[in-house]
């Protein structure tokens, strides 16, 4: 797995990663902010964040950690002013806060909770962009990525709620990038497939043979390490990625291949 420890190529940046009180947000949290940047990290879960925060001891200052509910209007307003009274200034944003919500057909998906996976999921890519524009605008650009899932490609049955917030955070990462490319910010998409943050390892402990099957079924016959998806976000965040618009990542270890092994 690459890690980047040596690089220092986002200092004097500012980022704000969504989620980053565990799993692919918090190995993007501690990986921006191993590579200079100042982080603002994000979570509705504050015990998540001192976790964040303790594991990036070493980065004492360059981890700032907020309590926020992505979905919510004036939280995200509220954090974008913060970040700009604070630091002046965002240069990257990851909106990667999300939710799986339950599994059911669609005609038993109870309907409260198909709005509140579309509400975690997609309304808070969508005030995220809102209020990250603006202020990326103002320092002369930007770079924004959105985590999708495999689940915006696919039709996962059950996850009608899930499949849907993911397939609209492809769609709002197209018109957000067509809307912004000329004006030097540059949005994106990553797509993770099976990545073993600690909800699925704890699913997995659960239920082995499920989780046995499905790694059968990936072509690389395993999960993703939530630092190999963070990797992906942030070298898509980085001037290396600096001709990519519109474009979905998809880090999935082939599972969305299609077709037979012979
Ligand atoms: P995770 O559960 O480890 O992390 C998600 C984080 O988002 C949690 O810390 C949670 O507290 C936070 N969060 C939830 N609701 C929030 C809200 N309203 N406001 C702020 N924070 C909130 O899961 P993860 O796998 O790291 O998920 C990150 C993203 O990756 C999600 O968007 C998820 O849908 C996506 N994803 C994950 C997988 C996978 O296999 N793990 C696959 C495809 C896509």
């Amino acid at each position: 797995m690459a890690t980047h420890e040596q690089r220092r190529d986002f200092v004097d940046k500012v980022v704000l990663v969504t989620g980053a009180g565990s799993g692919i947000g918090r190995e993007a949290a501690l990986g921006f902010a191993r590579r200079g940047a100042l982080v603002y990290a994000v979570d509705v879960n504050e015990r998540g964040l001192t976790e964040t925060l303790s594991l990036g001891r070493e980065l004492a200052g360059m981890l700032r950690t907020t309590r926020v509910d992505v979905s919510n209007e004036p939280q995200v307003g509220d954090l974008m002013a913060r970040i700009e009274s604070e630091a002046g200034r965002l240069d990257a944003a990851f909106n990667n806060a999300g939710i799986t919500g339950g599994t059911h057909r669609i005609e038993d998906y109870p309907t409260e909770d198909f709005e509140r996976v579309l509400s975690i999921n997609l309304r808070s890519v969508f005030l995220g962009l809102k209020y990250e524009l603006p202020l990326m605008l103002r320092n002369g650009g930007g770079a924004i990525v959105n985590t999708a899932s495999v689940a915006a490609l696919t039709g996962p049955g059950g996850m009608s709620a899930y499949a849907a917030s993911k397939h609209g955070v492809h769609g709002l990462t197209r018109v957000a990038a067509m809307e912004n490319a000329a004006r030097g910010i540059r949005v994106n998409a990553i797509a993770p497939g099976w990545t073993e943050t600690p909800m699925v390892v704890a699913n997995s402990q659960q239920n082995p043979a499920f989780a046995e099957l499905a790694r059968k079924a990936i072509p690389a016959k395993r999960g993703a390490q939530p630092s190999e998806v963070a990797d992906a976000a942030i070298w898509l965040c980085s001037d290396e990625a600096s001709y990519l618009q519109g474009h979905m990542l998809v880090i999935d270890g082939g599972m969305t291949i299609g077709g037979f092994e012979l």
